[in-house]
């Protein structure tokens, strides 16, 4: 007999009750056993192998039971897409998204699907989107909710119709509207039907029998009932405002139509306005002895013409100064006099200073028109970063400049036309110059002429440009709707404190967007759109919109769609009622207007359409960033304008895709990666091998989504190894339960080995946290926990000391079947823990789990379901003191075979002795449970140093804490690990060194085969 002392005090009580946990279960019980110490990781020590039988392992291959799946190592070639279209068949994808709306369920989740353009085909930047959503969506319904996710597509506008004219080439310009809307329309069903089919082969679960499109009759009476309700409550109006305007599409652009070109090239200039008229406190500064002008730097030249004042700061200084060159004397802020002397290439001497309020009531003299008066006006607006501090004003070329002209009365008339050219109100050496070419160069050589300019310099600034013809654009005032964002941004920005933003930083950037945009701009001037049900006067400048006009309208488009704003005479797009009084049918004094809605209000009121039952709130939005100026946006600020309410509860911002070095995708780079190519291959398979969807999926869920997603050969690469190494385990899993039914076979918790036991744990924890990633939309969190779990705790370590005894036991031994238990469970977690990410590989080891009736659907059977027993205090006290030894031994010997070795163990009496007598109650054992984590040929357990070791010993110490019960049992323990070569011979059936001779059988082999 072995050392017989019991730990007293309370050592005992806990080793006592360690014992009752995961001991024999004839054992009393107790529970609340607490541990303290931090989670000391499994790890296996590199280096160190263990060999196990093969099927070539010679006469005794027959009895030992190795893995036996039909599950296949790899999918080679095109076998991967043809697996996944043959899952797809197979396993209902199609069928999955009206099963589960079937279900009698409590909760729903709602995602509302942010319509993406009908115009090209689908791209990585799609694909990292709608995957994003499949897979919170997958996650929710396995959970148990019901999903209402609804796709739909953005189908008018002006790419389609720029795309639809650009292919006519000259045909295009004698079409009608009607003829232009038609063609427009098919151009944008055909990308639909494209797009549609490439979603669903991305197993993208949806509605797709019943997606939504703008251009639906019924969505089209939706989003005009939304504009006439705001129009009711004074929110949109029309007026004559500057806002960018495209030369090169004629018509009015959003914020979120342009394109900023950071390398766009202006002719800046240094312009005099003559002084006509000082202002008393200037006059008394000045002796009259020489004239004296006011200096203003401007990046648009062609804007002067347009000029009707010169702004300045009320509060800032400004200096009167004396140019060294001409002698002339001019005036700006006191804080620019030299860096604008330099910039003039000369000195400026500083007569005096006075302040901005000092330059009240001044006027200048226009600087080309000598007869038209530029006053001198305060503004909030002029700010010292660029130029003199004088702000030249042309109200209708300028938001601000346009603020200051409706404060002063200024005139707001505008010089230039649809197609950015001047018109005849500019004068004959201006009419017909487009303005950013031949007009700049006429109004510059005016100023010479006129002896006003300073200087010309190129400037390389960022500038506006069309997003779709990659043209400058201009701020030009025009008769325009909008709505009027001032009324309704408090109430928004209120509303937005209640929505949960992912990434929380989502929000500050929206706020500021929407702090930016000064009014929305909703009509534009095209055909392929969305009428503003508005009629103009024929000659007077009055419209003519009701709620009867309105209601008429919107009847006759829920029924034939908007196309009757085009095709219906006049007298017939209003009510009877109306008709009478303007006029009647033969004296109509109004005609329909020609302005179509900005399509960012045709998304932006999806949520009246798509949004389920009366409250109308999606659970989730989930867009790209660029969106929080876009559909974000006017998705809230239409809602919130009719109803008071946010559209969603929860916000997830996701960035853009770029290059693997971080570089934008572009085809004249050549990196471009094609969603398609990507799952079927490209014409090289050598270089563009068909990876399959799950591949694409697995890049979109590891990839970190909140900043720039980077994808390329090289990421898809590693993502296709990552899949085969999770197929890997798998595949091992599957081999090693055929044969088990976990109905007869299974073995209680309590009554399982430690080591099992403490995976069970483990798995819980894990199960725990990769469901609290998904519902955090941390999906990179989840590819990571699953890749730390099944490389680190099952390959790397558990599944490395099974083996044994899944191949070398008894089929039916308890120690076995304790194992496959363990796998069992282990099988289910990790599939359903990584099915939303890869649908199609979790459904196919579904249809390969040997102890299934009849394949299931890994989504038809809902989500984890981890057993509360398994969570077990003590357990991890046991494992990995144990595993510290064995680190210790398996360092010792790396790149050996731990089954050469034998080890002895030695700790002087107290807890951690205890724990270690529980794996192993004989002091020397080649089957005990501390011999299998060992991996040793055989292990010995003693509680003081051996008589005798041999000469080629290694001793190795350590030290060991264990805290229990809330830290009340504090104990530290060393131990020490020898480790000697096997005196034994090596078993030819499971090859440890535990055979009195190399041809015969170790005892337990003896009695395994022995017993068949
Ligand atoms: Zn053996």
């Amino acid at each position: 007999m072995r050392w017989q002392l019991r730990p007293l005090g309370p050592g005992a009580a806990a080793l006592a009750a360690a014992r009752n946990l995961w001991g024999p279960s004839c054992l009393p019980r107790r529970l609340g056993w607490q541990r303290t110490t931090g989670r000391l990781l499994v790890r296996s020590v590199t280096g160190a192998s263990n060999q196990l039988p093969t099927p070539n392992s010679g006469k005794y291959r027959d009895t030992v039971l190795l893995p036996q799946t039909s599950f296949p190592m790899k999918l080679l070639g095109r076998q991967q897409p043809d697996m996944e279209l043959e899952i797809q068949q197979k396993c209902g994808f199609s069928e999955l998204y009206s099963w589960q709306r079937e279900r009698k369920v409590k909760t729903e989740f709602c995602l509302h699907d942010g319509p993406p353009y009908a115009n090209g085909d689908a791209h990585v930047g799609h694909a990292l989107n709608k995957i994003l959503k499949d897979i919170a969506n997958r996650y929710h319904m396995m959970k148990g909710s019901k999903i209402h996710f609804v796709p739909g597509w953005d189908c008018h506008g002006l790419p389609i119709e720029m795309k639809v004219l650009s292919e006519l080439g000259e045909k295009a310009q004698n079409l009608s509207a009607v003829e232009i809307r038609e063609k427009a329309r098919s151009f944008a069903e055909a990308a639909i039907e494209k797009q549609k089919s490439t979603f669903m082969r991305w197993g993208i679960m949806a509605d797709w029998n019943n997606c939504y499109y703008t251009f639906d009759e019924k969505y089209e009476a939706r989003q005009l009932r939304i504009f006439y309700k705001m129009y009711e409550k004074g929110l949109v109006y029309r007026a004559y405002k500057p806002v960018f305007w495209s030369p090169s599409s004629r018509t009015a652009l959003a914020e979120a139509e342009l394109e900023y070109n950071p390398e766009h090239v202006s002719r800046s200039i240094y312009v005099k306005f003559p002084v006509s008229k000082p202002s008393p406190v200037l006059a008394s500064l000045l002796d009259g002895s020489c004239p004296v002008s006011v200096l203003v730097w401007t990046t648009q030249p062609w804007t002067i013409p347009a000029n009707q004042a010169v702004c300045y700061m009320l509060d800032a200084k400004y200096a009167v100064v004396k140019c060294s060159n001409s002698g002339d004397i001019y005036i700006l802020a006191a804080d620019k006099v030299m860096s604008v002397a330099s910039a003039l290439e000369t000195k400026f001497e500083v007569i005096s200073t006075f302040l901005g309020a000092d330059l009240e009531n001044g006027t200048c003299t226009h600087p080309i028109f000598p007869n038209k008066v530029s006053p001198l006006l305060p503004a909030s607006h002029v700010t010292m970063t660029k130029g003199t501090g004088l702000v030249h004003t042309a109200p209708a070329h300028g938001m601000e400049d346009y603020s200051v002209a409706s404060q002063h009365n200024l005139s707001m008339d505008c010089l230039v036309n649809e197609d950015g050219v001047f018109t005849d109100v500019a004068g004959p050496e201006l009419h017909n110059k487009a303005v950013l070419e031949e007009g700049t160069d006429v109004v510059i050589k005016m100023l010479q002429a006129a002896k006003n300019l300073l200087k010309e310099e190129k400037l390389v600034h960022s500038y506006p440009y069309d997003w779709r013809t990659k043209k400058p654009v201009v701020i030009r005032a025009s008769k325009q709707w909008f709505v009027n964002i001032a009324e309704i941004k408090s109430t928004a920005k209120e509303l937005l404190k209640k929505v949960k933003f992912i990434p929380g930083s989502a929000l500050n950037a929206m706020v500021e967007m929407m702090d930016r945009r000064p009014y929305w701009c909703i009509s534009r001037q095209r055909a392929w759109g969305v009428p503003i049900p508005v009629f103009l006067h024929k000659t007077k400048d009055e419209i003519l919109i009701n709620s009867q006009t309105v209601e008429h309208i919107i009847k006759l488009v829920e029924q034939h769609g908007s196309d009757i704003w085009w095709t219906l005479p006049p007298e017939q797009l209003l009510p009877k009622e109306v008709l009478s009084q303007v006029g009647g049918p033969d004296a109509l004094e109004y005609v329909p207007g020609q302005d179509i809605l900005d399509i960012w209000f045709d998304s932006g009121t999806s949520w009246s359409h798509v949004l389920p039952g009366t409250d109308q709130k999606a659970d989730l939005y989930l867009e790209g960033k660029d969106q929080l100026g876009g559909w974000f946006q006017s998705s809230l600020l239409t809602s919130v304008a009719v109803r008071k309410k946010a559209p969603y509860k929860a916000v997830v911002v996701h960035g853009f895709t770029l290059g693997e070095k971080g570089e934008k995708m572009s085809k004249s780079l050549g990196n471009v990666v094609n969603p398609d190519v990507v799952i079927n291959g490209g014409q090289d398979q050598s270089k563009e091998p068909a990876y399959g969807a799950d591949v694409l999926r697995w890049w979109v869920a590891e990839s970190n989504v909140f900043t720039e997603v980077t994808v390329g050969p090289s990421v898809l690469n590693a993502a296709r190894d990552d899949i085969s190494k999770l197929r890997n385990t798998l595949r091992f899993l599957l081999g090693n339960v055929s044969g088990f039914n976990p109905e007869t076979h299974s073995i209680p918790a309590k009554d399982m080995y430690v080591i099992d036991q403490y995976m069970l744990h483990l798995l819980q924890d894990f199960a725990n946290k990769i469901t609290e990633s998904y519902k955090q939309y941390d999906f990179g969190r989840v590819v990571r926990l699953l890749q730390a779990f099944y490389t680190r705790e099952l390959s790397n370590f558990y599944f490395s000391i099974i083996k044994d005894r899944l191949y070398c036991e008894n089929e039916d031994d308890p120690k076995r079947r304790s194992c496959q238990t363990a796998l069992v469970e282990i099988l289910d977690v990790i599939v359903r823990s990584f099915a939303p990410i890869l649908p199609h590989l979790a459904e196919e080891v579904f249809q390969h789990i040997p102890y299934a009736k009849e394949p299931k659907s890994v989504f038809r059977t809902g989500w984890i379901n981890t057993s509360s027993i398994w969570k077990k205090p003590g357990l991890e006290e046991a494992v990995e003191s144990a595993c510290a030894m064995r680190d210790s031994f398996l360092g010792s010997i790396p790149g050996r075979n731990a089954a050469e070795y034998q080890v002895v163990i030695v700790i002087e009496p107290g807890l951690l002795f205890e724990i270690m007598e529980m794996l192993q109650t004989q002091e020397t054992s080649s089957t005990s449970q501390l011999n299998e984590l060992m991996m040793a040929s055989e292990t010995t357990l003693l509680s003081q140093e051996p008589r005798e070791v041999t000469a080629d010993a290694v001793a190795l110490t350590g030290t060991f804490v264990i805290n229990l019960e809330g830290g009340d049992i504090h104990e530290e323990s060393s131990y020490k690990v020898i480790v000697m070569p096997a005196t034994k011979e090596k078993c030819p059936r499971c090859w440890k060194y535990t055979a009195e001779s190399s041809d015969t059988l170790c005892p337990r082999c003896a009695e395994v085969v022995g017993g068949k």
